[in-house]
């Protein structure tokens, strides 16, 4: 095998990133994982799916999860803004077993759990520390890492590209994107302090607030703290123009479920802005470099599945790294395919779902009490995030994707009224 500084060199300490480099160190790999954020760091993306606990297992880094005391997850409960309708996702009447909970986590604290597991495993850590270039010569990639001290050079076989929406190194592969499916979003949040929580088991449930052009996520992420954000198009940002922020107070101001969960609510951190997040970067593989998480793509946060989708992603590159190690070469442009198609068939599924959840007469479909022909624990294994159709699941979606589409033409549930105005506040 050629000769290099290390086997596998991990661009970025995010949950790809440390999942890579833990599989990679299971395999026996000398890894190198270079983050350039001193940890612990902040980062959106609190509500877990509970197809990520089989991964996590997987690495052994579980039982630190369970002992770091997350706020359990059994669910989620969606709303619409001004009327009384409401759907509740509970994760035990998935029908795949084994999907009944996961965490809501306050992503600084996650993250760093996970790094940490990797340098237990054995993994080099090395940060802060930034990847300024990555150069391939077929057999190994020159890296250049920029840190405190100045610039230094390493070699690696394999590179995986962990390194979430930045665009560290803008090379043709990374630049081409697929092209966009959704409309233009962003996401103004912060982190709040007594917001209202149902009681027992929905007190750690994401709670989902629909608007008529937007929606809000309410994720309880420790026992004080609660993480808030409004997604809204970019469009309907320029039609408002206002700050952010106060787009987001108007928004709670226009809804009465917001308001009464918001009651006395104070942020406890500044507001954060994400836009225009949406993407998917058309080619996931080079000969030794591999797309890993966000570095690949990502469509959007309403289905929690972007940190599933880095774990489950930093799995299958490290084995295709594997199994291309076993007969001593790069990947073959069947493999680079095979990859690129795998990922993206796994989170077109997510899609799927993103796209029904923004068109309002789908959603309707969704919100229904009772959906019919037992489609429902099918709808909810996939909710927690089990986009792997199995023939039971599969038939499910499809029917569910049918009915959807036949509502957009033909009235088959009663339409949501998205447009209703918020009760007047009670005179004092
Ligand atoms: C508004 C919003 C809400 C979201 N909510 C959820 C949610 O509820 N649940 C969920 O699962 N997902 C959510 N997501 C998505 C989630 O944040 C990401 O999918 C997840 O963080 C991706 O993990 P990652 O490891 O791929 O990348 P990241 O977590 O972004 O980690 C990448 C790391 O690479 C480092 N890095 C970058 N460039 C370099 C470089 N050149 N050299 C060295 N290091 C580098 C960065 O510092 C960073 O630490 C949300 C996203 C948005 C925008």
């Amino acid at each position: 095998m050629t000769k290099a500084d290390y086997d596998v060199l991990v661009i970025g300490g995010g949950p790809g990133g440390s999942c890579a480099a833990a599989y990679a160190r299971k395999n026996n790999y000398r890894t190198l994982v270079v983050e350039k954020c001193a940890f612990p760091r902040f980062r959106i993306g609190e509500s877990m799916l509970p197809t990520s606990n089989a991964i996590l297992r997987d690495i052994g880094v579980w039982p630190k999860i369970e002992g770091a005391g997350f706020i359990p997850k059994y669910g989620a409960m969606f709303y619409l803004a001004n009327s009384p309708e409401e759907k509740e996702i509970d994760f035990r009447n998935s029908l795949v077993p084994g999907l009944e909970s996961t965490f809501q986590v306050e992503r600084a604290k996650f993250d760093a759990i996970l790094l940490n597991h990797a340098l237990e495993l054995g993994a080099d850590i090395r940060t802060p520390a930034t990847v300024k270039s990555v150069e391939t010569d077929g057999t190994v990639n020159h890296v250049e890492i920029e840190t405190a001290d100045g610039c230094e050079r390493v070699t690696a076989r394999w590179v995986l590209d962990a390194s979430g929406r930045d665009n560290f190194f803008v090379t043709d592969q990374k630049r081409a994107l697929d092209p966009p499916r959704l409309e233009r979003k962003m996401a103004v949040y912060s982190h709040f302090r007594h917001v209202a929580r149902p009681s027992g088991r929905r007190a750690g449930h994401t709670i989902v607030v629909r608007l008529e052009d937007g929606w809000f996520w309410i994720i309880p992420i420790d026992e004080e703290r609660t993480s808030v954000g409004l997604v809204t198009t970019i469009e309907a940002m320029r039609r408002a123009k206002v700050e952010p922020e106060e787009l987001f107070r108007q928004a709670v101001e226009s809804s009465s479920r917001l308001r009464e969960l918001m009651a006395g609510s104070e942020a406890t951190m500044s507001f954060h802005v994400t836009s225009d997040y949406t993407y998917f970067r058309r080619e996931l593989a080079r000969e030794r470099l591999l797309l890993v998480g966000d570095a690949a793509g990502f469509f959007d946060p309403i289905f929690s599945s972007g940190v599933y989708m880095s774990l489950w992603s930093a799995q299958r590159a490290v084995n295709l790294v594997v199994r291309a190690d076993a007969k001593d070469r790069g990947l073959s442009e069947r493999e680079r395919r095979d990859y690129t198609r795998g990922i993206k068939r796994h989170a077109e599924v997510f899609c799927r779902l993103i796209e029904m959840f923004y068109d309002n007469r789908s959603f309707a479909v969704f919100m229904c009490e009772q959906v019919p022909w037992n489609l429902a624990p099918g709808l909810t294994s996939i909710v927690a995030g089990h986009a792997k159709l199995t023939w039971p699941l599969w038939w499910r979606f499809k029917i569910f994707l049918l009915v959807c589409r036949l509502q957009r033409r033909f009235r088959t549930v009663p339409p949501l009224d998205y447009a209703a105005r918020p009760k007047p506040r009670p005179v004092v």
